[in-house]
């Protein structure tokens, strides 16, 4: 059995008391702070690695079609 324990504080005013609030569109965990009444996702995805993102733009930059692109 493997179990892990994570300890989650508000990424706003760094309070502990964070209760779930749901999942967002993307099925990841929501919180609402009782302290500072902010909401939000537990470790939020923002788009695509760095060099995934370079490769894309040299990519751009030889020409290939947005397709070709996507199937890389
Ligand atoms: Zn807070």
């Amino acid at each position: 059995m493997i179990q892990t324990i994570i300890t989650y504080s508000c990424p706003k005013c760094g309070s502990p008391d964070l209760v779930k609030n749901g999942r967002d569109y993307k099925g990841d965990q929501k919180y609402h702070c009782k302290t500072c009444e902010g909401c939000g996702t537990l470790n939020a995805r923002r788009g695509h690695a760095e060099p995934t993102r370079q490769q894309v733009k040299r990519a751009l930059l030889e020409r290939v079609s947005l397709r070709a692109i996507e199937r890389l």
